[in-house]
């Protein structure tokens, strides 16, 4: 059923600025079209469902690949501003925009391929993924394809003096005089919710670590409802830590009944090479058929989704080599399924230490 807050959520997405900062995000936008050119050949005369459309643009992006049909869909009124642009791009031959849930809609036919941008702050927030799961359950012909088919959230510990003086530090001397009284004040406003911001590889303490892996193909909606990840990590360095640093990366691997070794030995084919004159030029590509990932890692070209930080109220000194062990638990709220409770478990120097937060 459509709650209220599934109501709100589409309402958000009819504003112009989310659509516009997703499309601005160059490393998204191009990522998804090689990989739609990637798997042209899977795409030219098949039927794509693009699930949550917004303004249409990888429905288009599939329809100029040579789709024969693109069902488009979308629940928020964007999909309105989709059909004017499909109809004013001669596509409406091609795409068919539906307003309407992905779970409530119909169609006269099962589809060869199924897109969609769905990924949230740490992965899997908005939960929009289940709406995947759900089209592919009921649409997605045996063998057929998701774009992407493969996500990875990773975690690891971090260092962010600059941050933690710029919000809490700041308040202890305040043009000469003793502001401390905020900084309890100060750290729950700054550190009580998750905080999406741009870190780099040396805010990082170690490698990071996987903390959930998903297979479009095979993922069910109740795994997702809440998931625990035990990690353990062992500084490279002597530093404060300051918390943990989220992000994902999702990868656009071939059909599951194609194994990639299968895939690796395809040999390019040549309406690839014709096609990337004409609608890829901007995009060199290599000549190999490896796995296309788009990633939002700190080390990697920035996205608009940035990472998330999880900090602590107060930074704990570990030494180099010293170990950070512990869990963390994302679960689906029960007050609103589109919000992310977070429980975070972590333990160092013998001390342990939970932190629970929502993202919503
Ligand atoms: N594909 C577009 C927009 C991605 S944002 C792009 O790449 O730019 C995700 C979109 O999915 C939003 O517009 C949102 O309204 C839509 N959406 C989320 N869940 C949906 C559902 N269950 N049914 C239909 N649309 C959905």
């Amino acid at each position: 059923p459509c709650t209220e807050y599934d109501k709100a959520y589409f309402e958000a997405y009819a504003h112009i600025g989310i659509h516009e900062e997703m499309i601005k995000d160059h490393v998204r936008t191009t990522t998804y079209r090689a990989a739609i050119m990637q798997y042209q050949d899977s795409i030219v005369g098949k039927v794509v469902m693009d699930v949550g459309c917004g303004t249409g643009i990888l429905a288009i992006f599939c329809a100029l690949a040579g789709a024969r049909r693109v069902y488009a869909v979308d629940a928020s009124e964007i999909a309105f501003q989709a059909s004017e642009i499909v109809r004013s791009n001669n596509l409406s031959d091609k795409i068919v925009v539906l307003h309407g849930r992905v779970e409530d809609i119909n169609i006269e036919e099962m589809v060869d391929v199924i897109i969609s941008e769905w990924m949230g702050y740490l992965l899997l927030y908005e939960s929009m993924l289940p709406s995947i799961i759900f089209a592919r359950d009921k649409w997605l012909k045996p063998d057929g394809l998701i774009l992407p088919s493969h996500a990875t959230l990773y975690m690891a510990p971090i260092t962010h003096n600059d941050r933690y003086r710029d919000s809490i530090d700041f308040w202890r001397n305040v043009y000469g005089i003793d502001m401390s009284a905020m900084l309890p004040l100060a750290k729950q406003c700054a550190f009580e919710e998750p905080c999406v911001e741009t870190i780099t590889g040396e805010n990082v303490l170690t490698w990071p670590s996987p903390v959930v892996r998903v297979d479009c193909y095979a993922v069910m909606a109740e795994e997702l409802e809440s998931v625990t990840s035990k990690y353990r990590f062992t500084s490279m360095m002597q530093a404060r830590l300051h918390g943990f640093a989220f992000w994902f990366d999702v990868e656009f691997d071939g059909p599951r009944n194609v194994s990639s070794t299968e895939h690796l030995l395809l040999p390019e084919t040549s309406s690839w090479d014709a096609t990337s004159h004409t609608y890829n030029s901007s995009k060199k590509r290599t000549k190999s058929t490896e796995t296309i990932v788009l990633s939002t890692a700190p080390e990697d070209a920035p996205t608009h989704w940035q990472q998330t930080l999880i900090y602590f109220y107060d930074p704990i000194e570990v030494r180099k080599d010293q170990c950070i062990e512990g869990s963390i638990t994302l679960s689906q709220s029960k007050e609103n399924a589109r919000f992310l409770n977070i429980r975070l478990e972590y333990s160092s120097g013998g001390r342990t230490f939970v932190k629970e937060t929502v993202m919503r």
